[in-house]
């Protein structure tokens, strides 16, 4: 599937970078969603986090996520180097600072695939640039089935994440954008129809001002003719 991800005019105009947060219960097909993201829309890098939880088979270190001991967490948490951080299913999870505000000051866009607490931090911070979309689950059945399917995770923690899944779907509120992944092409679309539009908003493009400016140049020209 190739969908354009970008319908902006191709006349370049100087913006602000978006802060694209993305949350759900575990299971809901935010990390696909995310995935695809990253790969069809090149203008936004991920924003890997650190964690103490144990590496899963299929991830890599550095990116995926950092995975860091308790300590280390702590020492980034108290030398304020972490945006955000919170504990999710009993790990701790934190974005770096540095990264994020790089990527900010550079005009570039950000995703972050972080929880409700993550993101009612940032939200808190930098409310101008965030986009919030919450991905929720067609049912609670298919949620346990994706969860299962995965079979990267010990039952314990399967189930551990289906009971935490009840207060995350509680928090669907607090997001701008609401998505219902009952078919993941859909889904996705959605997501891409969201950023196209939050893309074009007047407020994040301060360049529009120097762009209508040459326009009217130009009409007061033709009008002189
Ligand atoms: P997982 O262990 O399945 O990779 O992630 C568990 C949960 O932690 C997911 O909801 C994910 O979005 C969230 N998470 C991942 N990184 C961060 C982070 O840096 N901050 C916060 N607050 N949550 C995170």
């Amino acid at each position: 599937m190739k969908l354009q991800a970008d319908i902006e005019s191709p006349v370049r105009i100087a913006r602000r970078g978006l802060m694209l947060v993305i949350s759900s219960p575990s299971g809901a097909g935010k990390s696909t969603i995310a995935r695809s993201l990253l790969e069809q829309d090149t203008r936004f890098s991920l924003s890997v986090s650190v964690t103490t939880r144990t590496r899963r088979p299929s991830e890599i270190d550095g990116v995926h996520y950092h995975f860091i001991t308790r300590d280390e967490f702590f020492r980034l948490r108290d030398g304020d180097a972490l945006l955000e951080w919170a504990e999710v299913h009993g790990n701790l999870y934190g974005t770096p600072r540095e990264a994020a505000e790089k990527a900010m000051r550079d005009g570039r866009d950000m995703l972050f695939d972080i929880d409700w607490q993550g993101a009612l931090q940032l939200q808190e911070k930098a409310k101008a640039d965030i986009v919030s979309i919450f991905i929720l689950p067609p049912s609670m059945e298919e949620l346990k089935s994706r969860l299962l399917r995965r079979a990267e995770d010990s039952s314990e923690t399967i189930a551990m994440r289906l009971r935490n899944a009840k207060v995350e779907i509680e928090r669907w509120r607090d997001y701008e954008y609401v998505v219902i992944n009952d078919d993941l092409d859909r889904a996705f679309s959605a997501v891409l129809s969201i950023v196209n539009a939050e893309r074009l908003r007047r407020d994040r493009r301060p360049g529009l001002f120097d762009f209508t400016s040459v326009l009217l140049e130009q009409a007061s020209a033709d009008i002189g003719k």
